[in-house]
């Protein structure tokens, strides 16, 4: 068949305009993997934040990647039994279940997500098999945990006695109170930036104690408990997750960022907007907490939260692992 002039000449513009899309993703990726040197940081909330830190912080002057070394650093407080709040030791929900949430997010916005999934150890991993290794970016329940055991994670028993002792101790009442920064909830949220100038996050929770058995926080949500964009910053999110949940909190931070807001300010303008709905709805958040990380491209950080109490560890060349008091609004 004879090309005409005028097929050939369509041809060739959609085939020029084919290259350049082409040309722009891959100059994306490019930039995205860049071998500039950045220096690296590490956030994360609470003090077992410290811990956590210490373990990304190996990966991340390794010149790894941000994803790995979040996962790494959080791993660190899923298996610590006397952290009664994350992973292996979590308080179980009111039917006595350890039920664990867990997200991550990369510098390309893969995702992968669990929530509600029991008898695993490193929710954390089994999400970044679910961002990996299947068409989907989350899996609850039963699926979840059929998932985990199909890619080879361990059935452990999650409940210690501690946890046993106080959720029998809770049943007697049975009042459902979620008071704020006394343990019984609390969450590590993860964001870093890696020498590639690349950023991801991690965030993985038992959820609040004793609540109802299904149950899902902000944890796993992505732009509730933790986002990231690559060309902006990353954000994570602890305490009340239906708060968090409401006003898609990570994401909400995130966007300020990108309107040019430093970390900070971006933090407490969401802390914010979770005080004027509750005010809408006569929701009292006197007894809630709710806290915001965040970093952006510079590595410059910040956080910001509900009330007083809430603490979060940095990481970089500067800030040496310390534990620094969030600001907070009421
Ligand atoms: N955000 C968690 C949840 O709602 C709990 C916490 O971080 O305190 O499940």
């Amino acid at each position: 068949m004879k090309t005409s002039r005028r097929n050939f000449l369509k041809i060739s513009a959609i085939t020029t305009s084919l290259l350049a899309v082409n040309k722009s993703k891959a100059t994306q990726i490019v930039l995205n993997h860049s071998n500039t040197s950045t220096q690296p940081i590490v956030l994360s909330t609470w003090r077992f934040g410290v811990e956590a830190n210490a373990e990304a912080w190996k990966t991340l002057t390794n010149k790894g990647r941000a994803l790995d070394a979040v996962e790494a650093g959080v791993k660190v407080t899923e298996a610590n039994p006397k952290e009664r709040s994350v992973g292996y030791g979590g308080r179980p929900d009111r039917d006595g279940r350890v039920t664990l949430d867990a997200c991550i997010m990369d510098e390309f916005s893969n995702i992968g997500s669990v929530a509600c999934l029991e008898n695993i150890k490193h929710p954390i991993s089994v999400a970044r098999a679910v961002m990996e290794k299947t068409p989907h970016v989350m899996l609850v329940g039963d699926g979840a945990f059929d998932f985990a055991i199909s890619q080879g994670f361990p059935k452990e028993n999650l409940l210690v006695k501690e946890s046993e002792e106080e959720w029998k101790a809770w049943l007697k009442k049975s009042e459902y109170k979620p008071k704020a920064n006394i343990e019984n909830h609390d969450t590590i949220g993860m964001i870093a930036l890696d020498m590639r100038g690349n950023l991801s996050g991690a965030c993985t929770t038992s959820g609040l104690a004793f609540k109802m058995h299904g149950r899902v926080g902000d944890s796993p949500i992505i732009g509730a408990g933790l986002f990231v964009d690559n060309e902006v910053g990353a954000a994570t999110a602890t305490g009340h997750g239906e708060e968090v949940i409401r006003i898609a909190g990570s994401h909400t931070v995130v966007e300020l960022m990108r309107q040019g807001l430093h970390p900070e300010e971006a933090c407490k303008k969401a802390v914010e907007r979770i005080v004027n709905s509750a005010k809408m709805r006569n929701k009292p958040l006197s007894d809630l907490q709710i806290g915001f990380i965040a970093i952006n491209k510079k590595g410059e950080h910040g956080a910001y939260c509900l009330q007083s109490g809430f603490n979060y560890a940095v990481y970089s060349p500067e800030i040496n692992n310390q534990l620094i008091d969030a600001k907070h609004i009421l």
